[in-house]
């Protein structure tokens, strides 16, 4: 469930270990009075910012935080909050995922009026993926943060502040968050997980503590082993890489693209190295081993710079059943015909 779903059904959210030194060192700012007009909050998704912003706002509105700061969860304000409906706290974010927040919603939040407490403390507005916001509402907002209104929090959440204007960066505190060290993730993921392998999971997922988590939840490994299965019969010649295409056109296109790399990006490190203990796929080390010894250098990197072209173009319009048909019947060349090699893999 997502941080303010939860804040909806009634929870203050909590931190997690990773969140501390942000959450400190905010802290250390509004004791010495120097909390900001805006925050940035910055990162790689999985890492739970929206939980952060949501703890900040509930913080700032509560009368009686905790000595960590934490908002009480009893008090008059954190029971509005909890309810969803304290007057002083806004979220701003597209009217569906993926589309632009636009101008006019910036306004109605942000006229002067809207931007003063009715509770007499502070006020708090999330603006989530702030990226999200087009041109003319990103300048709709800067004239807000260009005339600041005392005890009027912003917090903007995005893992892609370059689509920020830099005129919008500069205005704002910024708050980065970066993936935990391998200990603090492995030490919060491993008691959820059961026997499964902590180690695996976070590689899967760049370190991202949440995001490893979320992958033992859904049928994502099973669809891991299968388009992974497939991959090597592309490349051993098996199967049709035009109806793998269609196929995968029908999976979540990021996800799909991120296994890829993180196979090419294995095959790379075992031309180089033969050791196989930082491998991201570290339960495919047998079959990603074979699949090295027939493939040449040259050809991954040129297969990888494809697929990281296409990684990046994710998002826009592109039409992905065509982007999966060229990636795919270029592997088909990649790999040099070994009958030996393809019963290991296959
Ligand atoms: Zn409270």
């Amino acid at each position: 469930m997502s941080a303010e779903k939860e804040a909806e059904a009634g929870k203050i959210p909590e931190l997690y270990p990773w969140h501390q030194e942000n959450w400190l060192r905010l802290r250390q700012s509004i004791a010495a009075d120097r909390m900001p007009h805006a925050l940035l909050l910055t990162g790689p998704d999985g890492l739970g910012k929206a939980q952060f912003g949501v703890a900040i706002a509930a913080s700032m509105l509560c009368t009686s935080p905790a000595d960590d700061g934490m908002a009480c969860g009893q008090c008059k304000n954190c029971h509005l909050f909890r309810a969803g409906t304290h007057p002083d706290y806004r979220r701003i974010e597209p009217e569906e995922p993926g589309k632009a927040i636009r101008i006019d919603t910036i306004r109605e939040f942000t006229a002067k009026e809207a931007l003063t407490s009715q509770g007499g403390g502070y006020k708090v507005i999330i603006i989530e993926p702030a990226d999200a916001m087009n041109s003319s509402a990103a300048n709709s907002l800067l004239k807000t943060l260009e005339e600041p209104v005392a005890r009027t929090l912003m917090v903007l959440i995005t893992s892609k502040p370059v689509r920020l204007p830099a005129t919008i960066r500069s205005r704002c505190q910024k708050i980065p968050f970066t993936v935990p060290d391998h200990k603090t993730a492995t030490d919060w993921l491993a008691p959820q997980i059961g026997q499964q392998d902590a180690t695996l999971l976070l590689r899967l997922a760049s370190g991202s503590p949440l995001q490893a988590l979320a992958l033992t939840q859904g049928d994502a490994l099973k669809v891991r082993s299968a388009v992974l299965d497939e991959f090597c019969k592309v490349l051993a010649r098996k199967t049709d890489p035009v109806s793998v295409a269609a196929r995968w056109n029908t999976l979540q296109l990021p996800q799909l693209l991120g296994w890829m790399s993180g196979w090419l990006i294995d095959l790379i490190r075992l031309k180089m190295v033969p050791a196989t203990e930082n491998l991201i796929n570290r339960d495919q080390k047998e079959r990603l081993q074979a699949l090295a010894l027939a493939i040449e250098l040259k050809a991954l990197y040129a297969l990888l710079d494809k697929l990281l072209d296409a990684t990046r173009t994710l998002g826009s319009q592109l039409n992905s059943h065509m982007l999966l048909e060229d990636l795919l019947l270029t592997s088909v060349t990649i790999k040099q015909r070994n009958a030996r090699v393809d019963s290991r893999i296959v």
